[in-house]
């Protein structure tokens, strides 16, 4: 967090190089994003091959992965690189997340060693995209009632189905695909190019316009039998990806916040109305204070979990925490915000609207707030409401 805002001197408590990465990723947001993520968001277009080959330079593809050209970086620094990547935009941290996080870590978790051989230095140099298929048309919440299907034929897999809502889809060279067999949710390694794939983009979306989303058509397609991740067994697996996933989302949506909050505070110093700055109204900075209280709380509680991660103790439970609070807060954040703005606020000229546009598909997505609830819920009761 960038003085004023580090209300409570959080800045200290990150080791040298936690505060190396995050300087570096802050500056390749200033100086490759920043300045054409406003246009990129207003044409719904945005470089995604040219910035993963980027960032793959920087390490931060599959960032908190080892070997096969991963960085092995610890979970805060992989969380202090989605923070700023997402005080840029959301769907930039999204591009990282799903490649690293979903895509990358599927393989390297459940994959065979000619799979993680075949495609994760590749993918860490961010010259091969990857996606992750689990949403379908008519199972978002509830993935158990997938109806995409993997049978077998001879010694071949054949698949069909359709998954939907898939960041990067219409740009991938390889999709993660959950399925349901005779023996349970499996999860294959489907090279885009396989006859009977095809990736349509979803258009007119109204939020995280710098990310590409598409649906993915699955028509009978062969796979061999090594395209199945062996070690990936029933649904636990692509959930288990879904917690690296989020837990960069907790770091990331409160980036979006920060963003939001220095844009404000400047822009509060300098706005004048009624002969003095919108910064020196009690009401402004009721709103000033309350929001940076909230934007600590979270920085605080995504350091706290980080730090969980690190010694191997972080519980899913735990990361619905953090991501119902932080993507919670972050979302409000962005609204107050923009009022102080005024109308400035829902100008393109400004962050505001664009990352409180995104977030609300970063609410929705890897889980609802509605969701992440219930997992917090059955925590503490004991009791699975969620059918
Ligand atoms: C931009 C974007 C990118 C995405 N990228 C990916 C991706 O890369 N890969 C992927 O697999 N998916 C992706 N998704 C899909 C996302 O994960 C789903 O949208 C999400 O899981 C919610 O599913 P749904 O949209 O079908 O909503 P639904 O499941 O239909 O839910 C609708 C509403 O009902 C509520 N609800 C559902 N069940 C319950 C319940 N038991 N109790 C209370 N309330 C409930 C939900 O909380 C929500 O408010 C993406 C979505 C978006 C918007």
């Amino acid at each position: 967090m960038t003085a004023p805002l580090d209300l409570l001197d959080l800045d200290p408590s990150l080791t040298d190089e936690e505060r190396q990465i995050r300087d570096v990723v802050r500056q390749l947001v200033d100086d490759r994003v920043r300045p054409h993520v406003a246009d990129w968001y207003e044409q719904g277009q945005v470089p995604a091959r040219e910035l993963a080959r980027e960032f793959g330079k920087l390490g931060l593809l599959g960032m908190h992965l080892t070997g096969y050209g991963c960085a092995g970086a610890s979970a805060v620094a992989y969380g202090l690189a989605c923070q700023e990547l997402e005080a840029g935009d959301s769907g930039l941290r999204s591009l990282v997340s799903v490649q690293g996080s979903l895509a990358m870590y599927a393989i390297w978790r459940y994959g065979s060693e000619e799979q993680k051989q075949r495609w994760l230095p590749s993918m860490a140099t961010g010259e091969a995209i990857g996606c992750f298929g689990l949403t379908e048309p008519d199972h978002g919440s509830d993935p158990a009632s997938m109806t995409t299907r993997a049978r077998r034929d001879g010694g071949d897999w054949v698949l069909t189905g359709a998954k939907m809502w898939i960041t990067n889809a219409p740009i991938a060279d390889v999709a993660v695909i959950w399925a349901r067999t005779d023996e349970g949710v499996r999860g294959f390694v489907v090279p885009m190019d396989t006859p009977g794939v095809t990736a349509r983009e979803i258009r007119r979306k109204m939020s995280l316009r710098a990310s590409v989303t598409g649906e993915i058509a699955l028509d009978d397609v062969r796979l061999p039998a090594d395209a199945r991740l062996p070690e990936a067994s029933g649904l636990k697996a692509p959930l288990s990806c879904l917690t690296e996933a989020r837990y960069g989302i907790v770091w990331g949506a409160v980036g979006a916040a920060r963003d939001c909050l220095e844009t404000t505070l400047a822009y509060a110093g300098t706005r004048t109305q009624f002969g003095r700055p919108l910064a020196g109204f009690q009401l402004t900075q009721a709103k000033l204070a309350d929001m940076a209280v909230e934007l600590v709380k979270g920085q605080l509680l995504a350091l706290h979990l980080g730090r969980l991660a690190d010694a191997h103790r972080l519980r899913p439970d735990q990361v619905s925490v953090g991501k119902l609070n932080n993507v919670r807060e972050a979302l409000a954040i962005a609204r107050q915000c923009r009022t102080i703005l005024g109308a400035n606020g829902v100008s393109g000229e400004y962050p505001i609207m664009r990352h409180a546009n995104n977030l609300e598909s970063v609410l929705t997505y890897e889980g609802t707030s509605e969701i992440h609830q219930l997992v917090v819920g059955q925590r503490l009761t004991g009791l699975s409401a969620f059918a």
